[in-house]
């Protein structure tokens, strides 16, 4: 498999022209990079405008009286085809629960779309997968991402991701597992050669296409 690169964008840029500019530039850097997959996440706005494949979140509902959700399904219409679930910042600051995540996971799932399953503790994994039948959760992509590490500049330390990593492993042997906190592009290929994650979910240096093109170029080499 790949290594999977997935960039969070977050509530950023403010811009359609700054989105563009960026979302243009990763893609340059990066178009020759074959072995390896980038995901780029922006605000539902410049989705369709970038024809972008990924969503930062989704609702469980196809349609309906939900002002201002955005279903599985319109995103599924417009060729997305992964989608962000339970970030720690929806749980913490929007008070997503786990039933909550659990309904975007198997609403995402249902419509085929790849949702990246964001995940702090080990024991929030069965209780956001609860009722995913197992065929369905082969589409599932985790992603451990300690709060404590997102945006702070501390990233986990190798020897505990690798412990992680195998906690993960008990619960889910068969998934792909990524990596998320202060990821850059001078520890990306500790936690993939060492600690022997998959892939990265990638926030703050998402936005600094120079930094994020060197991640993926420094993920791709063997
Ligand atoms: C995130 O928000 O999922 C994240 C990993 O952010 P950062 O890379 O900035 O730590």
């Amino acid at each position: 498999m790949k290594p999977l690169i997935v960039a969070n964008w977050k509530c950023n840029p403010t811009s359609l022209a700054e989105a563009k500019r960026l979302f243009n530039l990763v893609r340059k850097g990066t178009k020759n990079v074959k072995n390896v997959e980038v995901v780029i996440c922006p605000p539902f706005v410049y989705l369709p405008l970038l024809k972008a494949n990924g969503a930062q979140d989704c609702f469980w509902e196809e349609k309906g009286a939900f002002t201002g959700e955005v279903s599985p399904k319109m995103l599924k219409d417009l060729e997305c085809k992964y989608v962000i679930v339970g970030h720690s910042e929806r749980r913490r600051n929007f008070k997503e629960t786990d039933e909550m995540v659990n309904k975007k996971l198997k609403a995402a799932l249902k419509i085929g779309l790849r949702p990246i399953l964001c995940i702090e503790k080990t024991s929030q994994i069965r209780k956001d997968i609860k009722g995913v039948s197992k065929k369905e959760l082969r589409n599932l992509i985790l992603a451990y991402e300690p709060v404590w590490a997102i945006g702070t500049g501390k990233p986990c330390s190798i020897k505990k991701a690798k412990k992680m990593n195998s906690l993960f492993r008990k619960i889910l042997n068969k998934n792909v597992l990524l990596y998320g906190g202060s990821v850059n592009s001078q520890n990306a290929r500790d936690f993939i050669k060492k600690a022997k994650f998959q892939g990265f979910l990638i926030g703050g240096a998402s936005l600094t296409p120079k930094e994020f093109i060197k991640i993926v170029k420094n993920i791709s080499k063997d």
